[in-house]
């Protein structure tokens, strides 16, 4: 299912002395099976955008395209509950949704209310925690007694519930530790890989950017700045360092490598894995000599 905006506007507070333009003319396209990331300072839209990928926000002006579906100002709320049970959204700091006695049932709640069995319900949340990275001792337990990075996984693993076709993940990593991060972010790969799920990211992590996404938005005052390949994005490394968005750890080296010993990486290396492999080539062949 593509997502496609366009021309999309939104005003918050429209028609009162405190109404504010978050998103001006917006065109962009999430593709079906695409790991898109969404990125851009605070303020940039990339929430509002969020709100817009399953119409809990419908577009002031323009219109958005969500499967076959059709969102402008002017659209019912007919069927739009069918549309939020296929692109889920992980909000920042999900946790503090969770509120059922037991994690089972927290993770049950949305397929319950879609007309689920409790019993089905509950084998879906026994399934699902491991794909989260937790075991089954964790079913009974309350979720208020969890870690932080443990009550993330389940309120991920709630949205996971609802099987939607498109994962949309907002800072998802945000206020975790390196470690955490990882985790977090290799468990969203794998879903996308063996789920087929299409994920949308918001992240500040331009390294995150680098090893996942295969499209990428760059958001600046509520508008596209830049949109495409990370490694196409990459390759400028000057509107980046102007944006102070941060470059990816490999595509800093490999520029600084490339500067050193005037070396040509081609493709630029997004991953570490990608960047030891182009390095081993040039080496063998005798051009690092002054490494
Ligand atoms: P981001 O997620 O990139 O930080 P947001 O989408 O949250 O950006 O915000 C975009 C703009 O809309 C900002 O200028 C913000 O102040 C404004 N905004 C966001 N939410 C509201 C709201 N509920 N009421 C009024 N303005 C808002
Ligand atoms: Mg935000």
């Amino acid at each position: 299912m593509d997502i496609r905006f366009e021309e999309v506007g939104y005003t918050y507070q429209k028609g009162t002395p405190f109404q504010s333009r978050a998103l001006h003319d917006i065109d962009l396209t999430i593709e079906a099976g695409s790991f898109t990331a969404l990125v851009g300072h605070t303020g940039s839209g990339k929430s509002t955008v969020l709100q817009h990928l399953n119409a809990l926000k419908k577009p002031t002006s323009g219109q958005v395209t969500i499967g076959d579906r059709v969102i402008t100002h002017f659209s019912e709320d007919k069927g739009l509950k069918t549309l939020r049970k296929k692109v889920g959204i992980v909000f920042q700091f999900p946790e503090a949704q969770l509120f059922e006695e037991t994690v089972a049932k927290d993770i049950a709640f949305g397929p319950k209310n879609f007309g689920v069995s409790e019993e089905e319900g509950l084998a879906k949340a026994k399934e699902l925690l491991p794909l989260v990275g937790l075991d089954e001792s964790f079913m009974e337990r309350s979720p208020f007694d969890l870690s932080g990075g443990q009550m993330r996984r389940v309120a991920i693993a709630g949205v996971l519930a609802m099987e939607p076709e498109v994962l949309v993940l907002d800072e998802p990593t945000a206020g975790l530790d390196p470690q955490g991060r990882k985790e977090v972010m290799d468990m969203f790969y794998n879903l996308y890989q063996e789920q087929g799920l299409t994920v949308v990211l918001v992240t500040h992590q331009m390294d995150d950017v680098a090893t996942y996404a295969n499209h990428m938005i760059v958001l600046e005052k509520g508008t596209v700045m830049k949109e495409g390949h990370p490694r196409e994005l990459f390759k400028e490394a000057g509107w980046l360092s102007s944006m102070q968005l941060g470059v990816p750890s490999t595509v800093r080296f490999a520029h600084e490598l490339e500067e050193k010993f005037q070396w040509h990486f081609d493709p630029l290396p997004l991953t570490t894995d990608e960047l030891a492999e182009q390095m081993q080539v040039k080496l063998s062949a005798g051009e690092g000599d002054a490494l």
